[in-house]
């Protein structure tokens, strides 16, 4: 067995370290780096590399691999594990989607695999992906629905057998796979240029940060990572698998006015709706109807807007045309 090297950090066989991946520096002098997490087993294994706050506004992957870690003995693991707690500093401090201090390359989620000598936050992505492409054999990008919405349990993934194979190890809480609307610019897509495999999974929110479900999305976002580290053989224990898939492709419906947007209160996520459903009203400030929103096709909600005031043009909510459907015996 080896170390295990990523950016700062030396991980003997059976150990753990906390470092960094360098940029560069900042104008005060301070240092722009990515914080890291490594774990690396006892015995060789694959390497499950999962990367939390590619937007700033979505910290629930960050108490995700907190938990993660608390939970792994390297004693105990055939493989390793990076675990990338915030990835987009800048944004995380400012609590922002994008880095507010690079108005030419904001959202790092379409901008893999980044540029050495590129806009400020290309120079995070490209020292990211050097390493990602390098160590990773499964890469997990956590997302939520931001400070914008809310999103329920859903991943995306290419139609690569293998990727699907990495969403299906989530485990029981995860059964909607998502074509990935995002072939290029994400970590998942260095991944598969690099002939390996990454999904996106997203769960939670603005509207889910009170404490309890604020702790329930990190719970369920580090059980589904620890679920691949069973399926892999990383670490011990049964994997679980959900009782079917359904796959699709996602829908974002626009707000077609501005106005006070008022969601059917009898909508649930991830429950079947038919072409032609009411999903919401639009009013006026005087309460008047300006525009309702229905299913575009036969499918399922699984997100929604977190403020109910609403421009036109708006993130309204998140739709999924189901398309198709995995059985669990291939997994099982
Ligand atoms: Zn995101």
């Amino acid at each position: 067995m080896t170390d295990l090297i990523v950016g700062s950090v030396t991980a003997p066989a059976g150990s753990r370290g906390r470092g960094v991946i360098p940029v560069t520096n900042l104008p005060g002098g301070r240092a722009l780096e990515i914080p890291i997490i490594v774990i690396n087993g006892a015995q060789s294994g694959p390497c499950i590399w999962v990367d939390a706050v590619i937007h700033g506004d979505e910290p629930e992957g960050t108490l995700a691999c907190h938990m993660v870690d608390a939970e792994l003995d390297p004693v105990h693991m055939r493989g390793s594990v990076v675990l990338v707690p915030v990835l987009n500093v800048p944004a995380y401090e400012a609590a922002q989607r994008g880095n507010p201090l690079d108005t030419f390359s904001y959202d790092l989620n379409r901008i893999y695999p980044g540029k050495a000598d590129g806009y400020l936050t290309e120079r995070l992505a490209h020292a990211h992906s050097v390493q990602l492409r390098e160590i990773a054999t499964y890469e997990i990008s956590i997302h939520s629905g931001g400070a914008h919405s809310y999103l329920s349990e859903t991943m995306s993934a290419t139609e690569n057998a293998k990727a699907i194979e990495l969403a299906q190890a989530m485990g029981k809480d995860w059964s909607l796979i998502l074509k990935s609307f995002l072939p290029k610019g994400s970590p998942p897509a260095v991944m598969f240029e690099a002939g390996k495999h990454g999904i996106t999974v997203e769960l939670g929110g603005r509207p889910a940060t009170s404490p309890s479900e604020f702790f329930r999305c990190g719970r369920v976002l580090a059980d589904g990572i620890l679920n691949v580290m069973r399926h892999y053989g990383v670490i011990d224990g049964q994997p679980t698998y959900a009782d079917r898939w359904l796959t699709g492709v996602q829908h974002a419906l626009l707000a077609p006015v501005s106005g006070l947007f008022l969601a059917e209160t009898s909508l649930e996520f991830q429950k079947p709706m038919q072409k032609g459903d009411l999903i919401a009203r639009i009013v006026d400030v005087y309460g008047d109807l300006l525009a309702e929103l229905h299913a575009p096709t036969d499918g399922m909600i699984f997100g929604l807007r977190a403020l109910p005031n609403v421009q036109t043009g708006d993130w309204c909510c998140f739709y999924a045309e189901i398309q198709g459907e995995l059985p669990k015996a291939s997994q099982a």
